[in-house]
């Protein structure tokens, strides 16, 4: 480091004749002052700005150098300030006395003045890499205590801290991530952070992430991950790269925040808004979905669907008779027998208290959907043991097919329920396929 300004000496000599050589060496280059006496020099040294290096002499009345080099290097104001000895005592004594009470160096008179510049500029120089040094130190030292800070919220944080380097290889698990996915820090590192991977977390998100991070940008989105012990858990990561200063990418942080229970009670919201509560079964609106995503896939391959309508004959006298409550058993039971009867592919629903529907894909004509009509209308003929006891019903089921009696789900939900209602007005336990009033 250059220091713009001119350093500053102070010169003290208690012979004018002295100083005014020392200043004919110096003046052109340094920033000078002058002392004539010990306690001049100690006013001089001890008053702000204070000077860079002090040219000092031994011999003077009242206060002698060494004594003036003592006061300094005891006033931590002045202690950094180096003191060169010029003196016209050349013994060993004189020299040892002076690096003793402080001095960094000794020149002897008279002068020479390549001797004199050459010590001055070394001293300062040294002075300035002193100082140097010292800030390079204290800012190291503020710095390491800084990561100290951080290390420790790190290590504390309610959240999984992952660090890799450039290759996704593993470096850092803070202990969180350890609590949470059963891998220690020493089973983790060294290795990618595929062994979390559960299967679940789509191949895209991957694509994505991995399109994102090499290119510098942060990744935010969720992963469904896999413990060591196996259990699958949800994570919403948030993953950035970290470049050095060259700008090349040397490390990935991630920051990963355990979402499993936020995700299960979204699961239950959309569970419960799409399933009827009492039997489980799909409710109206995802029934209706699931036509309308059906009659898509109909169209698109030239099959037939077939939408039954099934209501239950007098279930009122059943909860008059029984109570409420086995008459809730009763639709439980009737649920299961329904969907026992289908195939796994068929989606069974209630949509209304003793009403439910069945939608059949891929039924080949009317009769085969009669004929599955007829085995269910025939299931639920069987009594029900239903709370020890033996409970007989009957249904009245409704059919309508696409495309013969309906291109739409509107269309298709209005005929078949038409045709239970005919099947009711009939004389109730039978099926009716739907017929145009014409
Ligand atoms: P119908 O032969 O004409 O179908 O007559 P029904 O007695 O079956 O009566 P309807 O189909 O018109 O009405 C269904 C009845 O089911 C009305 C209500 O008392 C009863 N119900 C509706 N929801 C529930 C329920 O969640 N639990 C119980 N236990 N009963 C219900
Ligand atoms: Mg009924």
């Amino acid at each position: 480091m250059t220091n713009p300004e001119p350093a500053h000496l102070l010169i003290v000599d208690d012979t004018p004749t002295n100083i005014e050589i020392l200043l004919g060496m110096l003046e052109q280059d340094y920033d000078l002052s002058f002392a004539t006496s010990g306690r001049q020099a100690l006013a001089l040294a001890t008053t702000e700005p204070h000077p860079d290096l002090i040219l000092l002499d031994v011999m003077m009345p009242e206060m002698d150098g060494y004594a003036v080099c003592a006061a300094l290097q005891a006033d931590p104001t002045t202690r950094q300030i180096p003191v060169i000895f010029i003196t016209a005592k050349t013994d060993a004594d004189s020299e040892t006395r002076a690096f003793a009470a402080g001095g960094v160096d000794y020149i002897h008179k008279p002068v020479n003045q390549a001797v004199v510049r050459a010590r001055v500029r070394l001293h300062l120089d040294l002075k300035r890499q002193a100082r140097a040094m010292a800030q390079g130190l204290a800012e190291l030292q503020r710095a390491n205590d800084q990561l100290l800070v951080l290390s420790k919220a790190i290590e504390q944080s309610p959240t999984s801290i992952v660090i890799t380097d450039r290759n996704a290889l593993i470096q850092y698990v803070n202990p969180w991530f350890t609590a949470e996915t059963g891998y220690s820090a020493a089973e983790a590192i060294g290795r990618n952070p595929r062994i979390l991977q559960s299967g679940l977390t789509t191949p895209a998100q991957y694509q994505e992430m991995w399109d994102q991070l090499p290119r510098g940008e942060t990744w935010v989105g969720e992963l469904v991950n896999r413990r060591k012990s196996g259990e699958v858990y949800w994570e919403e990561a948030r993953i950035a790269p970290v470049r050095d200063a060259a700008g090349d990418i040397t490390h990935y942080v991630a920051v990963k925040l355990n979402i499993t229970d936020r995700k299960q009670a979204q699961e239950r919201l959309v569970y419960m808004a799409t399933h009827d509560p009492l039997t489980q079964l799909p409710n109206r609106s995802l029934f209706f979905d699931r036509v309308g995503q059906s009659l898509e896939l109909a169209k698109r391959h030239g099959a037939k669907l077939a939408l039954l309508f099934i209501d239950l004959d007098k279930f009122k006298p059943i909860n008059d008779t029984w109570g409420h409550a086995v008459g809730d058993l009763l639709l439980r039971a009737v649920a299961q027998r329904l969907t026992d009867r289908v195939r796994a592919t068929d989606t069974v629903g209630r949509i209304g208290g003793d009403e439910f529907v069945v939608l059949l894909h891929e039924v080949a004509d009317e009769e085969a959907a009669i004929k599955v009509a007829e085995a269910l209308g025939e299931a639920l003929r069987q009594p029900f043991a239903v709370a020890d006891r033996s409970l007989a019903i009957s249904a009245s089921i409704g059919i309508a097919l696409y495309p013969d009696h309906g291109e739409d789900a509107s269309a298709l939900t209005r005929h078949a329920d038409a045709a239970m209602y005919q099947a009711k007005a009939g004389g109730r336990d039978r099926l009716d396929l739907f017929t145009s009033p014409t």
